[in-house]
């Protein structure tokens, strides 16, 4: 099945704003409207434990940005960047290993389960694709879903409306 790119930005826009309630200066956008091939329940599931992890390890007043990216060879991916508490490169590793959470006052305080990434690296793994994060203590954190192009297409343009019987007899 193609999902439209768009769809699931809608989607976790509502989610975020939801979680969010208006501590967050929140961005949704997307360089070129495409569509990805894949489960969208499992992608919506893996986007939304990512920006709810955003919203939910960056301060009141802190930013998260969602953006959609096409690259040039084909492949696109989803970047959430938040201004958060970021985490420490040792802990970087570990952090889809199931129930690993940072040990931290601020993560033990917000009491997930630590299982939000396990998922989403299960989940990209199926679509052949891959988790980056890259992050700074203090400053925020960067997560990428990275999908490959065989999996990844320009959204299709609406079918032309057929023209109607009034411009036909018209030619
Ligand atoms: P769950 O998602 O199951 O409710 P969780 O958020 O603790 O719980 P994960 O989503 O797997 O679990 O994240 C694991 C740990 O990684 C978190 O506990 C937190 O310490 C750290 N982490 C994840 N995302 C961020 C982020 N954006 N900024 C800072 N730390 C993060
Ligand atoms: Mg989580």
């Amino acid at each position: 099945r193609w999902i439209d790119v768009d769809k699931l930005m809608r989607h976790v826009e509502g989610d975020a704003k939801t979680l969010s309630q208006g501590r967050h200066q929140l961005s949704f956008t997307i360089d070129a409207p495409a569509q990805l091939a894949g489960a969208e329940t499992e992608l919506l599931s893996a986007l939304t434990n990512l920006v709810t992890n955003a919203i939910r390890y960056t301060p009141d007043g802190g930013s998260v940005h969602v953006h959609w990216l096409t690259s040039s060879n084909g492949s696109g991916e989803f970047c959430v960047r938040d201004s958060g508490i970021g985490i420490e490169k040792e802990h970087i590793p570990r952090l889809t290993e199931r129930f690993y959470r940072v040990d931290g006052s601020r993560s033990r305080e917000t009491g997930g389960t630590g299982l939000g990434l396990s998922i989403v690296k299960h989940v990209i793994q199926r679509h052949g694709g891959e988790l980056d994060v890259e992050s700074e203590p203090g400053k925020g954190s960067q997560f990428r879903l990275i999908f490959p192009s065989l999996r990844v297409r320009p959204a299709q343009a609406e079918p032309a409306p057929a023209p109607s019987v009034a411009d036909v007899g018209s030619q």
